[in-house]
């Protein structure tokens, strides 16, 4: 099996932790004037000096009055403050000029800053005593840049994998190479003789419960802290908001409110301390106003939500209306099978149901029905004389004149060929008589003009009625006697009205 130790024997060469380090280690490790070493040490770089005071003077402290000496800033913040920030200065300088490929330093570094900056305050939220948790915060993913610097491909493709499976970074090295980034963050930590308070939480920041317990609080901060850093500046902010909320609440009860305060103030310090470290700040903006952001998507997905619904609503209307007309279509059609195509007079089967239900309705009723049969006079001679179309319109015509000329009510059928019966509901004898002369008059009188001919015609009308008997008369009696009387209207010499004879 390969461990750690193998890894870097064989393909890792470390970097040579910076000198100035080193010393920055050997001054705070001895108990004695610790503070006179530093102190001498960092004042040999006047930049770094510089930065360190400004850090003290920064936000994170929140120090009532400025400092301007590292004695002062010292007594303010604590010697191993000074240390971690001196440390921190001095290892991020280091890797400032590593070859960088295609890995983003500057993005790498600002991640790193913002999480050493929640590190140091969601440490303080907690209560946790650690007091290196800014170094350790900053460096706990310095494997990461390790691994790259010695395998840039083969991190390449660790960071592609990770893009395109979503699997933690960890979980993709491990497969990779056979060890993740807290191991080899670990080890150099380890070789540069960083204490087991930096190198020990760093070693567990992926898996706390792991870790010896007098670390384990600070790997759960280191965790966290590397989660709000990412809020700032990587995807899913939202996500990675609700775990964040969910993590503090659990493991320290910290209150919704302290939470949202901490997350908010840590983009604020944040931007300060960057600036000190000279790293872009990048997109860095208030929380809040990520917040604002994620609710205005969160807005539009309802906003598509709400358009969902109206979209439904809207097919729902459509297929009423469809269903409308749908209804009508097929009203037409079960029309169309009662119609005439020809002159859209109802054809002879509706006529057939139309008398029987008339029937029946005026015996219940008591009251009447007529039928008027109706036939063109020398209808063949228009057809031999001016052709088959004039024919057909003078059908056309007539018809016409005939629905024109009746009630609402009566029914006018085409019963056939140039042949008509019209149903007249409520309508006996002396009603139907009028009526029928009223419509042999104005088909008379109609001129009808068809390719360029005026052809006129005349009709002749045998007329039934149920009141012409004292018996019921059935419907096929009823056309049987009034085409009889049509039959006479023709026999005494056409163009008039004939009673049925019973
Ligand atoms: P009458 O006065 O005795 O009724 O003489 P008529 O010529 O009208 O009677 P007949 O029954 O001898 O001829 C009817 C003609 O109607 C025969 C047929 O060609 C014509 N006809 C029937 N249906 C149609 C049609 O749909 N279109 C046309 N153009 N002619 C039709
Ligand atoms: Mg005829
Ligand atoms: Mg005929």
């Amino acid at each position: 099996m390969t461990t750690v130790q193998d890894f870097f024997d064989e393909k890792v060469r470390l970097p040579s932790p910076p000198a100035i380090a080193l010393k920055i280690l050997e001054a705070v490790r001895e108990e004695e004037n610790s503070f006179d070493d530093l102190a001498r040490i960092v004042s040999a770089d006047p930049s770094l000096s510089v930065r360190i005071l400004r850090v003290a003077n920064s936000s994170l402290y929140g120090l009532s009055q400025p400092v301007d000496s590292l004695a002062q800033a010292t007594g303010m913040i604590g010697t191993d403050a000074l240390k971690n920030i001196a440390l921190s200065f001095v290892i991020v300088q280091e890797f400032q000029n590593a070859p960088q490929g295609s890995f983003n330093l500057e993005h790498f570094w600002r991640r790193a800053v913002t999480a050493a900056v929640a590190a140091d305050m969601l440490g303080k939220a907690a209560g946790c005593k650690d007091q290196d948790l800014f170094v350790s915060g900053l460096l706990q993913d310095i494997g990461v840049l390790i691994l790259f610097l010695s395998h840039p491909d083969g991190y390449t493709t660790v960071l592609d994998e990770k893009r395109v499976s979503g699997t933690s970074t960890f979980l993709v090295e491990k497969e990779q190479f056979a060890c993740d980034h807290t191991e080899v963050g670990h080890y150099l930590l380890s070789s540069w003789n960083l204490p087991d308070s930096i190198a020990q939480p760093l070693h567990y920041h992926h898996s706390a419960d792991d870790a010896a317990e007098e670390y384990q609080t600070s790997a759960r901060v280191l965790d966290f802290a590397d989660k709000i850093s990412a809020m700032y500046h990587g995807l899913r902010s939202n996500e990675k908001s609700l775990a964040v909320h969910k993590g503090l609440s659990r493991h320290w009860k910290l209150s919704r409110e302290k939470i949202s305060e901490l997350i908010d103030s840590v983009g604020e310090k944040s931007r300060e301390i960057l600036d000190v470290f000279s790293i872009d700040p990048g997109k860095i903006k208030p929380f809040s106003q990520i917040m604002q952001e994620a609710n205005e998507e969160l807005g539009e997905l309802n906003f598509s939500y709400e358009q969902m619904v109206l979209e439904l609503k809207q097919a729902k209307q459509n297929a009423e209306q469809l269903a409308l007309e749908l209804q009508k279509a097929n009203n037409n059609l079960r029309e169309l099978a009662y119609r005439d195509s020809l002159t859209g007079l109802y054809n002879h089967r509706y006529f057939q149901k139309v008398l029987e239900t008339e029937l029946v309705r005026a015996k219940r009723y008591n009251s009447h029905v007529s039928l008027l049969m109706v036939d063109i006079d020398f209808f063949k001679k228009v057809n031999d004389l001016y052709g088959h179309l004039v024919g057909d319109d003078v059908l056309v015509e007539v018809s016409s004149i005939l629905v024109r000329l009746v009630r609402s009510c009566d029914v006018v059928a085409r019963y056939g060929g140039e042949e008509f019966a019209i149903v007249l509901p409520g309508t006996g004898t002396t009603g139907a008589k009028v009526l029928a002369q009223r419509l042999r008059r104005g088909v008379e009188q109609k001129k009808v003009e068809s390719n360029g001919q005026v052809i006129s015609v005349t009709i002749s009308i045998g007329l039934a009625a149920t009141d012409m008997s004292e018996h019921d008369l059935s419907r096929v009696a009823l056309i049987e006697c009034s085409d009889q009387a049509l039959y006479m209207a023709k026999h005494n010499g056409r163009n008039r009205v004939e009673l049925a004879v019973l």
